[in-house]
């Protein structure tokens, strides 16, 4: 367990025991508390995030498109990976959003009865306007206003455009590339006031929730838990066998190394290349497929955080007491799968593009400070997720250009 996690999870334990404890002893003093240093700490840590949103967003995603290039079987690998990447993001959200659904996590208690009355749930866009309005007429309004489905839809546009012309651009690509890198050092920097921002907002919410928070945090923690192990260890391992041909056992023994490294890490960008060395050794998958699935993967492919985001969002809805319609659960397939594309693989990025699925079913992005601070615990077993389902489909990907006879074997043996 690295220093921050240690950190983070006392900062937590001493966050749980002052929101439920100091209420119970001296309400005035926990009051006073609250209003002059948990409220505001929170509050700044919650502001430095949404900071970089969408610098990260506009950056990672533009890098990230085009890297693509535009060979032949650089092609089909991408359009397999993207295919891939999509369907699972569908399969986890789907399963996520009946767990929450069924479990019912959220319980309106946590805001108290007032909070809850006066919410006015806001209308939702019709879908076909949320569809249309994804291309921006003026991306620097999009940005100005967080609009993320038109950012990312632009960085597409920019990123296809940097692919296709290639080298004639290659110093605009290195500025993206160090511009990104800039973007995931402030986030780095943002991380180590984490500690702080998780204590000063656990004992906020829970001190203004009372004992009822516990519950449903636990209830909360334990359904989005539940859904990643089943997904981690059913839907891949199923996926593995079927359609990359390996044995279960042989996959996740062989990934284990870069699964516990994620889990401590948080970050799919920091362990990439653990899980590269771990899936061409042990799993013998071609450098050349592994080299570009697996970092593309580390970019936009996020089950993990996709089912944290949609059992967040049947949580805060919950709490909210606003019913989400079939509509509104399409809606959040839709930018969930769509914001993990934009999620960098760095620590607590899930939980800032969480606020994004939550605008587009009109919810408020409030609700998070409910969640962010027993986030960093789920961090962990996400990013586990996350760079899991890289690897399966490194495997599979790798099977079918072997098969094609268009992998090198020269080229895949480990230095
Ligand atoms: N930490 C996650 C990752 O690196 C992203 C997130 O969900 O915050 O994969």
């Amino acid at each position: 367990m690295n220093n921050l996690t240690k950190k983070i999870l006392i900062a937590l334990g001493i966050g749980v025991i002052v929101g439920l404890v100091l209420p119970t002893i001296h309400q005035g003093t926990f009051e006073w508390l609250n209003q002059y240093v948990f409220d505001p700490v929170g509050s700044v840590f919650l502001n430095m995030i949404m900071m970089v949103v969408v610098p990260l967003v506009f950056f990672s995603l533009v890098v990230g498109v085009s890297d693509l290039g535009d060979p032949k079987q650089l092609g089909r690998m991408g359009v397999k990976t993207i295919i891939f990447f999509m369907v699972t993001s569908v399969i986890s959200l789907t399963i996520a959003l009946a767990a929450a659904s069924v479990i019912q996590p959220g319980d309106p208690g946590l805001l108290g009865e007032d909070i809850a009355e006066e919410y006015e749930p806001s209308e939702a866009v019709p879908i076909m306007d949320t569809l249309v309005n994804i291309i921006p007429s003026n991306p620097v309004a999009s940005m100005s206003e967080m609009e993320m489905l038109q950012i990312i839809a632009f960085a597409i546009f920019v990123g296809i455009a940097m692919a296709v012309l290639g080298d004639k651009v290659s110093t605009v690509k290195s500025f993206f590339k160090q511009a990104n890198d800039i973007m995931m050092q402030i986030v780095t920097f943002v991380m180590k006031f984490a500690p702080y921002g998780a204590f000063a907002l656990i004992a906020s919410a829970l001190g203004e929730a009372g004992w009822a928070a516990v519950g449903s945090l636990a209830s909360y923690m334990l359904t989005v838990a539940g859904v990643l192990f089943f997904h981690l260890f059913v839907v891949y391992g199923l996926i593995v066998y079927f359609l990359g041909k390996m044995s279960p056992l042989k996959f996740f023994k062989g990934f284990m190394p870069a699964m516990t490294m994620a889990f401590s890490l948080s970050s799919s960008n920091g362990v990439l290349p653990l899980s590269m060395k771990s899936a061409q050794e042990n799993l013998g998958v071609s450098k050349q497929v592994s080299g570009f699935v697996q970092p593309l993967g580390a970019t936009i492919n996020m089950d993990g955080t996709g089912i944290m985001q949609a059992v967040a969002t049947v949580f805060i809805a919950q709490v909210y007491v606003v019913d989400l319609s079939l509509t509104d659960m399409l809606i959040i397939v839709l930018t969930a799968t769509l914001a993990s594309i934009g999620t960098a693989g760095v620590p607590g990025v899930g939980m800032i593009m969480l606020a994004m699925v939550l605008t587009s079913v009109g919810l408020p992005t409030d609700g998070i400070a409910l969640i962010i601070g027993v986030d960093r615990i789920l961090d962990m077993l996400r990013t586990s997720v996350n760079i899991t389902g890289d690897a399966v489909l490194a495997v599979i990907v790798d099977r079918g250009e072997k098969k094609r006879g268009a992998i090198d074997e020269n080229v895949t043996e480990v230095s």
